[in-house]
């Protein structure tokens, strides 16, 4: 499908809004009232830190909504005070956010629902309203939803938006588009609908087998089955990695999708020597400065002396759990937790997901003694939550 193509007739339509309905100072001021905390705001004027009694909270010096969450989360509300009537649905979670999605169920706006892992649209009618999330669609969804006259209200980040475009340049010039990212995840679901040949890879050691692979040293049928659900319909190893460009899901680890274009850049250059190499590498930078400045700040927070770490986010929010694989790789106790109420103030325990593993409940969540907690949360965390928590430790303390 030409999907630039399908996006310049979907922009024109009069179903079709991505600018929302209100003003960006209303817009702030709603998420002012509805979102924003006092006592985040004291901490951050005293240098990020909080000092009571025996306690030190330490907060990151960039955490929590980033500017594409605000906006996508500001226009859902307004979509319902411009619809106070229609059926208004969401194609995802709007973003990661357990409190943020329930506040929008209390406001009648409904998920599209699925169906053995597939969504299910056959209860979305002509004339309903459905929003896109900040992480964005398939473009087989946007087609799908504006082939049935729905309006589309698309929150989707122009983040997101630029690795769209960068994968349909690639897709122009033959490249095939080698996206770091989470194969079910679904802004990479959305990324390769608008992809050409695509190869999802999850990590730097997924890069390297194909990287060796590329050198000639990997076996086609294990290639091919490794990569059956990572790949574009068709894909053919020995044909179609001959031309690369990289792209990433935007809140990948940052450090993670530069050594990955670094180490495909090497490897076509050791293939093709360098007077080729723009013949079969393209290389451009689709980091979110979001997620990058909360990974340099998480990175920051653990070189301070703390006991503990404690990261608030969704648990299906890939930028939170990328915070989480900070702290556990500098051996820091650390607890990954999406609401307030995981923490028990009356027993002093916490309910928290350790990473790769189901919920676990432990014992004596704040030790005895001076303590020194470090905080961070995902960009899909309102401070409002931040602060809950910092409340239920600051009482366990006392
Ligand atoms: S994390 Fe980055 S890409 Fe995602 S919504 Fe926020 S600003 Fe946009």
């Amino acid at each position: 499908m030409d999907t630039q193509a399908f996006k310049r007739s979907l922009h024109r339509s009069d179903r079709y809004n991505r600018r929302g309905f209100g003003s960006p100072t209303k817009r702030a001021q709603a998420l002012e009232q509805a979102y924003q905390s006092s006592l985040i705001a004291s901490i951050r004027d005293n240098g990020y830190l909080l000092e009571h009694g025996r306690l030190k909270v330490k907060l990151a010096e960039a955490f929590g909504f980033c500017w594409g969450v605000e906006r996508a989360v500001a226009m859902a509300y307004e979509t319902r005070r411009h619809y106070p009537n229609e059926s208004i649905w969401i194609t995802n979670e709007i973003i990661h956010n357990p409190s943020v999605n329930d506040h929008l169920r209390n406001m009648n706006v409904s998920f599209i629902p699925t169906q053995n892992g597939e969504k299910d649209f056959s209860s979305v009618a002509e004339g309903d309203v459905v929003i896109l999330p900040a992480f964005g669609a398939t473009v087989q969804e946007m087609q799908l939803l504006h082939e049935r006259g729905c309006h589309i209200i698309d929150t989707t980040c122009p983040w997101v938006s630029k690795v769209w475009h960068t994968v349909e340049k690639h897709k122009k010039h033959t490249f095939t588009s080698i996206i770091h990212g989470k194969v079910k995840h679904e802004e990479t679901l959305a990324t390769s609908s608008f992809a050409g040949t695509y190869l999802v890879v999850l990590d730097l050691d997924e890069a390297q087998y194909v990287s060796e692979y590329i050198l000639g040293k990997g076996d086609r049928k294990e290639f091919l089955n490794r990569f059956s659900k990572a790949s574009s319909p068709g894909f053919d190893p020995d044909r179609d990695l001959e031309r690369i460009g990289v792209a990433n899901q935007t809140t990948m680890l940052k450090s993670e999708t530069e050594e990955i274009g670094r180490l495909f850049e090497l490897t076509m250059l050791k293939k093709f020597g360098p007077s080729d190499l723009s013949e079969h590498f393209l290389a451009f930078n689709t980091i979110c400065d979001a997620t990058e400045e909360r990974q340099d700040a998480m990175f920051s927070l653990v070189d301070e002396p703390l006991d503990m770490l404690v990261v608030i986010g969704g648990f299906n929010s890939s930028n939170t759990t990328h915070l989480q694989e900070i702290a556990i790789s500098r051996g820091i106790r650390s607890f990954h937790i999406d609401t307030p109420e995981r923490i028990g103030e009356d027993d002093n325990t916490i309910t928290h997901k350790p990473l790769g593993e189901p919920l676990l409940e432990e014992e004596n969540f704040l030790p005895e003694g001076e303590i020194s907690v470090g905080i961070t949360s995902g960009a899909s965390t309102p401070d409002r939550v931040v602060e809950h928590v910092i409340q239920k430790i600051i009482k366990l303390s006392d």
